[in-house]
């Protein structure tokens, strides 16, 4: 018989990251992102948020995570990829090998990069509980939610959590809608 350990779900919208230059290539030369939510380790949600233009559409209303990162990526829900007529791939943060290519549209101008993919779920464990668990960062796990529309989410990705005790999910809207979760709920992590 295997255990089970309630973990607090967090469900992402979709979003943007941005270099410093595509910030000011979006928004202007020296803007910096106002804040209107610190999300800890330095990051936050941006008051800001801009258009993402594909082939067949255009989403407006994209939320800017802030200040920025090595990177450009727009973390799309499925939905939205068929909306913007785009095939992204489910992905990692950061693993932009596979990405589609997108047009990113600002107040001040527009960049087209290689940058949408679907952020694959994943679970960030604090290190102490992670060994309690015998889990490895990187390593696959099985979380399973309550309630009518019962769902068991395999492959979900062990973040090790070196900074914070906390133990959270993350997942987007869709997966948890089609669950029947919404943030704050506890799911249940199989050890
Ligand atoms: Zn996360």
């Amino acid at each position: 018989m295997s255990e089970t350990r309630k973990i607090r779900v967090d469900l992402d919208n979709h979003h943007v990251h941005l270099r410093q230059e595509t910030v000011y290539r979006l928004f202007g030369d020296g803007y910096v992102l106002p804040q209107k939510k610190d999300l800890g380790g330095g990051e936050y949600v941006s008051t800001q948020t801009i258009a993402v233009q594909g082939p067949k559409g255009k989403i407006e209303g994209v939320r800017v995570i802030g200040p920025h990162r090595p990177f450009d990526q727009v973390e799309l829900l499925a939905s939205d990829a068929v909306k913007l007529g785009v095939s992204a791939p489910i992905a990692e943060s950061g693993d932009l090998a596979d990405a589609c290519e997108l047009t990113l549209v600002g107040p001040a101008g527009s960049a087209t990069l290689r940058c949408g993919i679907i952020a694959a779920r994943h679970v960030h464990i604090a290190t102490k509980l992670l060994e309690e668990l015998g889990l490895k960062n990187a390593q696959a796990v099985s979380i399973t939610s309550g309630g009518p529309r019962s769902v068991t989410f395999h492959n979900v990705i062990v973040r090790e959590n070196s900074d914070s005790d906390l133990s959270v999910i993350h997942m987007d809207f869709e997966e948890g809608n089609a669950a029947g979760v919404k943030t704050g709920d506890f799911l249940e992590l199989e050890y």
